[in-house]
């Protein structure tokens, strides 16, 4: 198996190295061992800190195992190239990276090292950097097709890296690391954070219409001990969670340092967005309440808060709150909650914002479609760079009136190894992987049933020709000729995943066919044996 692990590496590589090629770039082989000096100059050595494999050599001058490379292909290309008719250039490696990971991960997410493809990017100015940056953008999703993924590339929010373009590539997968929403039906994707949700006809007013409350009971006070948690308040009380309102206290501050408290509130079946608050509430500062907090104030009871609490500055609630008549709520008494709590009637709201998080099922943004939040694994991340290592590592070029500029750098990084992993978690099902044709580690998987019988020696003789047949039309073939059972061979078949298996057994032998089967849908057809270009170009198998 890790034989066949490898070749379907080799296969991504291979896919990797066309597609960066054909968007301009040239490949390149940069050391591992990097000297430290490089990272000091750039301030990356502290950045890194412990997760940076470090030595010394024998004259104990101090190197790095690349982590990445941006600090020695800066250095290169500075000491390479010093003219604006030498730009742009874009230079990518395809090699191993290392990290001393605080907790590694077996397989193929988070190890200590891993297969990576690094692209940089040197450009005159910001524009040529934004039409370079295109290319690879384009070029990042050519590879992902190819590979089968279903994927969504992730603009990252503005601010956490400083206004440069930055975009993270996400594969749909159970086993990914991080949450994040997209649509199903365009291309609409972003973080957890960032993600909104189409703008129900409410949103956009400062006040939603509020519901006729009128109808409502007068506020109930139930006994709920040791419940401060939605789901155990729902079951105890017969009530869906999103008839549960969620209230969230937080400190806030003002330019001017004038402190209050706030209290937001979300419907039961939803998370606040912290993000969405801050932004909601901005320039004023925003912390939800810690256990400090709470022991300050007594009125604000943990686990039982009530958006009809006493002493509080202000209410802020997501639109979604306007959509019931009655909530259930802490009763802001330890143990206590409040049944038919009317909005409008028994608590006010200063403010509404989204500030709910985004669910599966709720409306894109963007289309008619809806969205998923899912669990992705990052395999690809590109960056527009700027100067930042162009100028500590002079990298500097004159232009034609013979002044001095920075190169304007991008850095583009795909995980191979992590593609892989995305790969078998979209193309398997229970009986086991389902190769892309692309992909695959064998174009064909053929199987011998030579049995026990007189035909036995005929049987293995017409499989090995037809074994040598197919190489000869350049077809990859897993031979299987191993003295088993017929269940065991087909089960292992299916269980490696070549995209075409074609079975060859007395009774088959005796007619002249070959018995084929497509392993993704399982369609099963019989070709004659001797057509063997017919064979050599089964649906499904790549042509090579
Ligand atoms: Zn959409």
């Amino acid at each position: 198996m890790a034989a066949l692990g490898h070749r379907v590496l080799r296969a991504v590589e291979e896919i990797v190295r066309e597609e960066m090629t054909a968007a301009g770039a040239q490949e390149v082989l940069l050391p591992v061992v990097q000297p430290l000096e490089l990272w000091e100059r750039s301030g990356r050595s502290d950045d890194y800190g412990p997760l940076m494999f470090r030595l010394r050599d024998r004259k104990d001058t101090a190197f790095a195992l690349a982590p990445t490379a941006e600090e020695v292909i800066t250095a290169t290309v500075a000491a390479d190239l010093s003219s604006y008719r030498d730009l742009p250039v874009n230079l990518f490696q395809i090699g191993w990276k290392y990290r001393d990971e605080l907790r590694p991960r077996f397989g193929l997410l988070r190890t200590r090292e891993f297969l990576m493809k690094d692209a940089y990017s040197f450009d005159a100015d910001v524009d040529g950097l934004r039409v370079t940056y295109q290319k690879m953008y384009d070029a990042y999703h050519r590879v992902f097709e190819r590979c089968g993924l279903t994927f969504r590339p992730v603009e990252a929010q503005a601010g956490e890296i400083g206004g440069d373009v930055n975009h993270e590539f996400m594969a749909v997968a159970a086993v990914g690391e991080d949450a994040f929403v997209w649509c199903r039906s365009c291309d609409y994707a972003a973080n957890v954070e960032a993600a909104r949700r189409r703008a129900s006809p409410t949103d956009g007013a400062d006040t939603p219409p509020m519901p006729d409350t009128s109808g409502v009971p007068e506020p109930e006070i139930v006994d709920t001990p040791d419940m401060p948690g939605i789901d155990a308040v729902a079951t105890h009380l017969h009530e869906p969670p999103d008839a549960l309102l969620k209230t969230m206290a937080f400190r806030m501050e003002s330019e001017e340092g004038d402190a209050g408290v706030g209290l937001a509130l979300v419907p039961g079946d939803r998370d606040l967005n912290e993000f969405a608050l801050a932004a909601a509430l901005a320039p004023r500062k925003v912390a939800l309440f810690g256990e400090d907090d709470f022991a300050a104030n007594p009125a604000l009871p943990v686990g039982f808060l009530g958006p009809h609490a006493e002493g509080v500055d202000l209410v802020v609630a997501d639109p979604g709150v306007a959509t019931r008549t009655e909530w259930v709520s802490g009763a802001n008494e330890t143990d206590h909650h409040v049944r038919h709590l009317a909005p409008g009637r028994d608590f006010t709201i200063h403010t509404w914002a989204e500030i709910a998080t985004v669910s599966t099922g709720d409306g894109c943004p963007r289309c008619d479609g809806e969205l998923s939040v899912d669990r992705g694994i990052e395999v690809g991340h590109t960056f527009q760079l700027g100067t930042k290592y162009s100028e500590a590592l002079d990298a500097r070029y004159l232009d034609e009136s013979g002044e001095s500029h920075p190169m304007v750098m991008g850095c583009y990084g795909i995980g191979l190894s992590r593609i892989v992993a995305a790969v078998v978690e979209e193309h398997h099902d229970d009986d086991g992987m389902v190769w892309p044709a692309d992909l695959a580690p064998y174009d064909v998987h053929l199987v011998a049933l030579p049995g026990k019988g007189d035909t036995a020696a005929a049987v293995s003789t017409a499989a090995d020709r037809l074994y040598a047949a197919l190489g000869d039309r350049g077809l990859s073939v897993l031979y299987d000729d191993r003295d088993a059972r017929p269940g065991v061979k087909f089960a292992d078949a299916d269980l490696v995943g070549m995209p075409v298996q074609l079975t060859l057994g007395a009774k088959g032998l005796e007619r002249g066919v070959v018995e084929r089967k497509i392993r993704a849908g399982g369609e099963r057809d019989e070709v004659a044996i001797d057509d063997v270009d017919a064979l050599a170009t089964p649906p499904g198998a790549k042509a090579t």
